[in-house]
Parts: structure tokens; sequence; C-alpha cells
């Protein structure tokens, strides 16, 4: 089954979010699992709408103690009472703009798998990296470091979104996402075993539009896509969650 999980970033007010799921809702014709994370002040007030659907909800973020001196921080047992199932980790934004590193990454991986929320861990290189010849040597470092210390590799998601596609229009080609996607697995067949890697779902990021969606979904090691600024435009959203195959 693959997944559609909606990015909205800094985007929209309640109110807004509230107009686009009623909007989507009768929309949605897919067996996908569609996840969607909106900015948590809209969390409560979308979560009843859900019930009942195969939307899930997400998170963009989280904070890796459960409560405490913590300031503007949302731990996992705040989202966790309000429904949330899937957690955006390390997404490129938050590794550049607020400079969470590897350390913090992990941190808040391993606090999502205690306590049952399955993380998206993002990965991806920058272009120069790309440029360089680096991009696999960066994601294998991106990926162990971030899963340092997890005993078991399940409910996890790996979202790979080449920084140099995302919010540029210019997204990766299909056929590079998904060797890309196959470089990926390799390496958590090395950190634990064929059988599990095989079952860890690997996404593609990056530029996704109504138009490309298919032929990316097309590919079997292609397990999904994260959808950033197209996830905002219900129309295009219900395409994208729709589209064949
Ligand atoms: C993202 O931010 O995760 C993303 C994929 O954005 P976009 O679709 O806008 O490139």
């Amino acid at each position: 089954m693959k997944y559609i999980v909606a990015n909205w970033k800094m985007h929209k007010t309640q109110k807004q979010s509230l107009a686009f799921v009623k909007q989507i809702l009768p929309r949605i014709k897919t067996k996908r699992t569609i996840v969607l994370c909106p900015p948590y002040t809209d969390i409560c007030p979308i979560a009843p709408l859900l019930k009942k659907t195969n939307i899930r909800l997400g998170a963009q973020d989280v904070f890796y103690e459960t409560r405490g001196a913590f300031t503007g921080e949302i731990s996992p047992l705040m989202l966790k009472e309000l429904n949330v199932k899937y957690v955006l980790i390390g997404h490129s934004e938050r590794r550049s703009i607020l400079h969470e590193n590897n350390r913090l990454i992990n941190q808040k991986l391993r606090a999502c798998l205690k306590h049952s929320l399955t993380p998206i861990l993002c990965i991806g290189e920058t272009g120069l990296q790309r440029r360089l010849g680096q991009a696999s040597h960066v994601l294998r470092n991106q990926l162990l470091t971030a899963l340092k210390g997890t005993h078991k590799l399940k409910n996890i998601i790996i979202a790979y979104e080449p920084l140099w596609a995302i919010g540029s229009h210019t997204p990766d080609t299909p056929e590079n996402a998904e060797k890309t996607n196959e470089f990926i697995r390799s390496v958590l067949a090395k950190s634990s075993s064929a059988a599990t890697a095989k079952k860890i779902p690997i996404l593609y990021g990056g530029s996704v539009t109504p138009r490309n969606a298919p032929s990316f979904l097309k590919k079997a090691a292609i397990d999904g896509l994260l959808v950033g600024h197209e996830s905002l435009l219900p129309g295009h959203f219900v395409k994208i969650a729709n589209c064949a195959p």
C-alpha cells in the first residue's frame, strides 16, 4: 500500500484547514494511506473530521521529552492524545533553518518509536553534494545517525527528499529517485536485515505535482510521495491522492 503524505509547512489557519478537509473528504477515492501534516494549531479542529476515513494525521515535528520546561515544544504524548499517528522528523527546512543536527533528529526519532508514533524520517542531499558525488555518503550518514540506538526497524518510514528538488519545481527523475530508494534500502538491509529493510516504506518528495505523481508511483521502489506546495491546493492534492496507478 503506497502513502501520500501532505506537508503543509507553516500554511493554513484553522479555518482554512477545516475548509480544505471538508473539500477533499468526499473526493478522495483511493485505498492508499493518506497522511495530512498540518501546523500543530490545526490538528485539534480537523481530527474529528478524519475519524472513520482512510486519512491519518501527522505532525511536522515533535520534541523528544514527554513533559517539562521546554518552552515552545510539543511532546509525543500531546500528539498521541490528538490521534496523531505519524511525525515528520528531520525535514530539510528544520535541518537548515532551525539547525537541527543528527543527534537531535535521532532523539526525536527514538521518542516517536517509544511512544508508538511512526516517524517519517526525511533525508536528502544538496545539489552541491550531488554534483560532487557525495550523495550516497550523505544519505548513509543521515540514515545511520538518525537510526542509532533503535533496535527493531519497525514502524519507520523514510522519505528521500533531495534538497535541490524541494520547492524548486525541479523534481528528480523517477528513475533516479528509484535508484536512490534502492540504495537507501541496501543501507537499511546492512544495518538490520534484508527482510526487515524490505518492509520499510521509502517515499520520494520534491516538487511532486498531479502531472508527475503517476510516474513516481509506478516505480516499485517508491512506496509513496511526500508532497509540499501541491498539497495545499485541494484539487491538486485530490488528483495526486487518487491518481493511477
Ligand atoms: C517538502 O517540503 O517536503 C516538499 C516535498 O516540498 P515540495 O513538494 O513543495 O517540493
